[in-house]
This record gives structure tokens, C-alpha cells and sequence, in this order.
């Protein structure tokens, strides 16, 4: 039997996240002695890059009616490839939105948001995010089959390089199988890394007191080669795009690092960002209730602190 494992792309590329979610189902076969196999969907990409994370076998669907991404197609593609009880998602938008609906069509149980290895494979037992990233939650599926998701960036890439071979697989998916599709996708986010996959993100908030004020956020976030964020309010006014704003009603995300600068941290905001596994806060007001779930704090007025913290950052990279 195999762990299915579905390979996110993007314009024909592997997301990074699609290279989390094999890493992640190797280490369910290397307790479960199964092998993996990766599903890609029209994608062009060497399939070099899933071997090295442990797929040794790549099935590759070439279809017109999976070109436009729909949930209910690409849920019916992935239904009809399974070879086993496991099938492994990466938490992005697109496989969030599927998931359900596979677990569905396959009759399995869903989990989500998993950040880390299973304990056990029989039954499985795992943990996951829970309560908006304020708990983890150990969860066992003890009976029937399961969908998985994995949370990004935290159980993370693992190299585990294994021979491989591709296999071309065909689905009997028509046009008719897409209720809905997406057709069109423009980039409105002026970031070039995008929110959810970024290991840093740079975040802002009201503090900042307008948009002619983001040069310096963006200037670190270039610097560190990260994503920027920014609160729910900064979106509303229209200072950043709404694909830049996290938390209960914007994108939750999971960051090795979040740096968030002159945000409150409202709960609404902690939602969508705690999951981060280090919370670095700029905030004037030492009494910011962001403070308590920060890793580290600069009390201080961001104006001073930003262009400092650039230079700092600048002369360190320039060592
Ligand atoms: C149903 C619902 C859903 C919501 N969903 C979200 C959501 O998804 N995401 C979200 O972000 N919010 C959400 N909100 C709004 C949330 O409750 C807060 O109002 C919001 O997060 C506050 O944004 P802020 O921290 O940018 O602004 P403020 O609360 O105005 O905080 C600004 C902060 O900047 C600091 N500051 C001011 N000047 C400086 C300076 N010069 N240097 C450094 N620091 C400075 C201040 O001390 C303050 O802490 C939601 C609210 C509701 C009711």
C-alpha cells in the first residue's frame, strides 16, 4: 500500500508546501513500512524535487479539465487514485478547501492543521493546531481511513532522497465535475514571497499611522527575505491590500518568525499568527497586550526603532 500525497503547484511549479506535506507522509510510512506516492496535477516540474523528499513514485495527471483549479474536481481526481487508508494534504488554501470534500468522496476521517510527526501509526495519533493556534491537541484516528492536512512551516522539509519513478495516471474528471473554478488569479499583494508559505513575515499595524509609512516594514522584510503582513484595520483603510491581512477573518499563518510592529494584538490578530514559532513585537505602549505572547519585546516608538533595526541588518549582512 502506499501514502497518497497530493503535490501542490503553482503555474506548473512544486510549492514548497507540497515538499512539507511528502516529508510529512514519509515519516507515517517509515513508521507504517508503506511507501509514497505523490500526485501532481499538471505540473511541469522535475519530479526530481518529490523523489528527494521520499515519493518513489510520481503519478502525473495532464488535464484540461483540472487546468482551471476547482474543489470538487480536484477532490474527485485524488479520490480515484487511492491505493490505501492515508491521503496527505498540505494546509494551503486550494488543499483546505478540498479536503473535506475528499474525506467525503473516500468515506475517510479529516484532520487538519497536523505540525507534527505521528507518534503512532496504529492507530495513528498525531498532534494539531487547535483553538486558532492557542492550543495543540493530540488527536488518534482509530478506525477507517484518513485525509490529513499539514500545517506549513511547522513540520517542515525533511530530505529523505529515495529512486523514484513517474507514472502518467488518468482521472475520469470532465468539466462537469467543476462546480465552480477559479479562472483568473491576479497578484494584488505587492510582497514577492508569498504570505502563507514565508518563513519570516514582517507584519504592521495601525501604529504605523498610515500607508506612506511602509517603506521601512518593506525595506526589512526585503532584507530578511520575508513576506509583510499587516493588521485588519491597515486592510480596511485601504493602507495594504486584504491579502495581506491575518487573523480571524484575514489568512492564519505559521512563520518560523513574525515580527509585528506597532499591532495591539488584539485576539482577533493572535488568531491567525500565534502558530509562529517566534514573536518578535515593536510596540510604544509596554502595556500592548501583544507583549504576553511575545517571544521578544522592544517597548519603543517604531519610527526610531525601524530605520535602526535596517541598518543593524544591513551592516550584519554586509559582515
Ligand atoms: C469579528 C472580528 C474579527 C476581527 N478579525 C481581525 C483579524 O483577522 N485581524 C486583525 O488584525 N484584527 C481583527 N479584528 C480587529 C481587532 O479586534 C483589532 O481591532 C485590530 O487587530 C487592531 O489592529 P491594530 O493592532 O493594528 O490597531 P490598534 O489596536 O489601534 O493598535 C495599534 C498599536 O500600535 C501601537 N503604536 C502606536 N504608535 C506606535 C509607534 N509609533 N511605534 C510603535 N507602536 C505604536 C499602539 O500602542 C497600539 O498597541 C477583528 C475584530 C472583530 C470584532
Amino acid at each position: 500500500m502506499a501514502i497518497l500525497v497530493y503535490a501542490e503547484s503553482h503555474e506548473g511549479q512544486y510549492k514548497k508546501a507540497a515538499f512539507e506535506a511528502v516529508s510529512y507522509a514519509k515519516s507515517i510510512a517509515d513508521l507504517s513500512g508503506d511507501s509514497v506516492t505523490a500526485v501532481a496535477i499538471n505540473a511541469t516540474d522535475s519530479s526530481d524535487a518529490l523523489y528527494k523528499y521520499g515519493a518513489s513514485k510520481v503519478l502525473k495527471i495532464n488535464s484540461d479539465a483540472l487546468k482551471d483549479f476547482s474543489p470538487n474536481a480536484y477532490a474527485k481526481a485524488i479520490s480515484e487514485l487511492k491505493d490505501g487508508d492515508t491521503i496527505v494534504l498540505p494546509a494551503t488554501s486550494d488543499a483546505s478547501s478540498f479536503a473535506p470534500i475528499l474525506a467525503l468522496k473516500t468515506g475517510f476521517s479529516l484532520v487538519t492543521n497536523l505540525t507534527a510527526a505521528p507518534s503512532s501509526v496504529s492507530p495513528f495519533t498525531a498532534e494539531r493546531k487547535s483553538f486558532s493556534g492557542k492550543g495543540i491537541e493530540t488527536i488518534q484516528v482509530t478506525d477507517g481511513g484518513k485525509v490529513l492536512t499539514v500545517l506549513q512551516n511547522a513540520f517542515g522539509t525533511k530530505e529523505n532522497p529515495v529512486s523514484g519513478a513517474e507514472e502518467a495516471a488518468s482521472v475520469s474528471v470532465s468539466d462537469a465535475d467543476s462546480k465552480e473554478k477559479i479562472t483568473k488569479t491576479e497578484q494584488v499583494s505587492t510582497g514577492a514571497i508569498d504570505l502563507k508559505d514565508a518563513e519570516i513575515v514582517v507584519s504592521g499595524g495601525r501604529g504605523m499611522k498610515g500607508p506612506e509609512n511602509w517603506g521601512m516594514i518593506e525595506e526589512l522584510a526585503k532584507l530578511l527575505g520575508a513576506a509583510t503582513a499587516c493588521s485588519k484595520p491597515v486592510a480596511d483603510m485601504g493602507w495594504r491590500p486584504h491579502s495581506e491581512h491575518v487573523g480571524q477573518t484575514g489568512k492564519a499563518i505559521s512563520p518560523k518568525l513574525y515580527i509585528a510592529i506597532g499591532i495591539s494584538g488584539a485576539i482577533q490578530h493572535l488568531a491567525g499568527v500565534n502558530s509562529s514559532k517566534t514573536i518578535v513585537v515593536i510596540n510604544s505602549d509596554p502595556e500592548a497586550p501583544f507583549f504576553k505572547s511575545a517571544d521578544y519585546g522592544i517597548v519603543g516608538d517604531a519610527f526610531e526603532i525601524l530605520p535602526k533595526l535596517n541598518e543593524e541588518v544591513k551592516k550584519f549582512k554586509g559582515a
